[in-house]
Formats: structure tokens, sequence, C-alpha cells
């Protein structure tokens, strides 16, 4: 099947998903927390999968049978490993668009220092290049490349994209328990995520069975470290912890505003309390969504943060 969905995402509304890699799953890395197994191709060679003009035609059909409240808002190469190494993603990428709808790409960035690479991924609208390691150890241990990839040649790749990309750029990093989580490595991260001036960073966690069974998620001080060294830097960072949220300010239902909040990013207690003022609301709904384990309250510095609740040891 080469399309699915659409499914909601936050980052794209309503996404078509498009599948461009034929099974079995081919992958410059064989990231530990993969989330669609591990990977029986490991290679830096491209190939041709499907032809664009197929990838165009079931697409198309694709979308004659939507109902138009269904409609998408992306068609999004999410694949079955790694899109980029598709030798056709250009010209899938240049039919699709005349479609009328922007086509967005989620990338591992691994092949972004090849020139033809990146000239075949900016023709689409939107990008989201994976960061998840800061240096070279934690790039290995945590993504498993292929041999003959370099840390540095994925960097240099991934700048040299986002200098010339047009488009919409965001970035995507994974935080692994005990893999790139200790403050240390995230406040690196965060300086490097910087220079590719992303419009959003996203920061995830695994919320599928992972390759790996031992893969666990952060602790949520640690998601909260990680968020606001992010924030520190300037970046616009938003969290991927499998809840919907928006952070729309206060509508008149303390309750759902703080969960929609705290999914999006960490609520300081001030601007918690000032929501439930301007909601009209008492702290018993602070108590209650503490109480249910719907949110976490973590200290950062001096300063008592919520974020939304995930079940850490899972
Ligand atoms: S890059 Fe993506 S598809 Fe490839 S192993 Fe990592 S998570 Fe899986």
């Amino acid at each position: 099947m080469i399309s699915f969905g659409p499914i909601p995402s936050r980052r794209l509304g309503k996404s078509l998903g498009i599948n461009n890699i034929v099974s079995p799953k081919t992958c410059t890395y064989n990231c530990v927390y993969c989330q669609v197994g591990k990977t029986k191709r490991h290679t830096t060679e491209q190939d041709a999968f499907y032809l664009p003009e197929v990838v165009f035609r079931e697409v198309e059909k694709h979308l004659r049978r939507l109902k138009p409240d269904n409609y998408p808002d992306y068609l999004t190469f999410v694949s079955n490993g790694e899109p980029t190494l598709d030798l056709n993603l250009g010209e899938s990428i240049t039919r699709l668009k005349t479609l009328g709808i922007p086509v967005a790409v989620i990338t591992n960035a691994s092949l972004l220092n090849r020139e033809e690479v990146r000239s075949s991924l900016a023709l689409a609208d939107w990008v989201s290049v994976k960061v998840d390691a800061a240096n070279e150890a934690t790039w290995k241990k945590l993504n498993r490349p292929v041999a003959g990839l370099s840390f540095d040649d994925y960097w240099s790749g991934v700048y040299l994209f986002a200098d010339e990309f047009f488009g919409t750029l965001c970035s995507e990093s994974m935080l692994v328990r005990n893999y790139n989580d200790d403050a240390g490595h995230l406040k690196q991260l965060a300086g490097m995520v910087k220079e590719l001036s992303p419009q959003t960073a996203y920061l995830s966690i695994p919320i599928r069975p992972p390759a790996e069974k031992h893969v666990g998620r952060p602790a949520a001080e640690q998601l909260n470290t990680a968020w606001q060294l992010f924030n520190s830097v300037g970046l616009n960072t938003e969290l991927l912890t499998g809840f919907e949220g928006v952070d729309a300010g206060y509508t008149g239902n303390a309750f759902e505003d703080i969960l929609n909040i705290t999914a999006v990013h960490p609520l300081r207690e001030d601007a918690l309390l000032k929501l439930l003022e301007n909601d009209q609301a008492d702290e018993s709904v602070l108590q209650s969504l503490l109480h249910q384990r719907l949110i976490d309250k973590v200290q950062y510095r001096d300063k008592i943060f919520y974020l939304r609740h995930y079940n850490a040891t899972s």
C-alpha cells in the first residue's frame, strides 16, 4: 500500500501518508526506538522503488475516494524506512504537487551531505529532520547508522539543507532514557538545533513498541529539562508525547485548557495560576488533574512546572 490515511497530526493537520519504500524496511539507520521494527536492508545505496507515475496514480485514486471533509492538508512521505533512499523522491514530489496539496517529508537527514538528495528534498513544502544526537558516540548508540556514514557529514548535510531550503523546516528529536536525555547532552543538542533555525523543534518520546525492548521514555523531569534548554536558546519548542493539544490560551474550561497546553509544552506555575484566574476556576481543578495523574509537577531550577503525564516506565 503506497498511501494511507488521512491521519490526524498536530504538526500537519490531516495528513495522507505515503510510503515510497517497498518492503522490507530499508534505512540508513537502525534506531533502537524505531517503531516500524528492525531495519532489514541497512544501506546508503539509493534505489528506484515505485515509479513516480505509480505513486501519483495511487495517491490520486486515494484522494478520489475521500469525502470532502476528510480531504488532507498535507501529503506526507513517512516511509517504511528512509524516504530519501528513493531515487525517484524528487520526481514523485513534483508530480504530487500538481494535485494542489502541499507535500511534507519526514527524514532522518543522514544523506543530506549529497547534493542530489538535498535538491530532491528541497522540492517539498515542509520537511522534518531527525536530530537526536549531538555527538558521534550517542548517534552510533541510538541511531545505529550503517557503516560508512559519518557523523560530521550528517551534520554538515543538515546545516547545508537548512541554509538552502525555502520551505518550512522543522526538527524532531526523539528522547530515550539513558541514551540522550542527560542535561549536558541536551544543552549541546539545543545549541546545534538552534543553528538550523527550524520553525518548530519537536521533542518526542517513544510512544509505540520500540525495535529494542529495553528502550524507555525519559522521566518527566528530563523531558521538562529538554524543553527548558531548547526554549532557552530561542527555539520554538513543542512536545510530541502522543497527546493532541494546542496552546489556545484560555477558553473558559480550565480543565481542558491545562490538558491541552501541557500536551504541547510545560506550563509554569505562575502562568497556570493566571490561566485558572482567567478561566474563573480555582485551584481545585489543578488538584484534580494532579490527583487523577493527568499532569505531573516537576521542578526546574527554582520554578515549578506542570506537564502532561505519560508513563515513563513503559
Ligand atoms: S530513521 Fe526512522 S525508519 Fe530508520 S530506523 Fe530510525 S526511526 Fe526507523
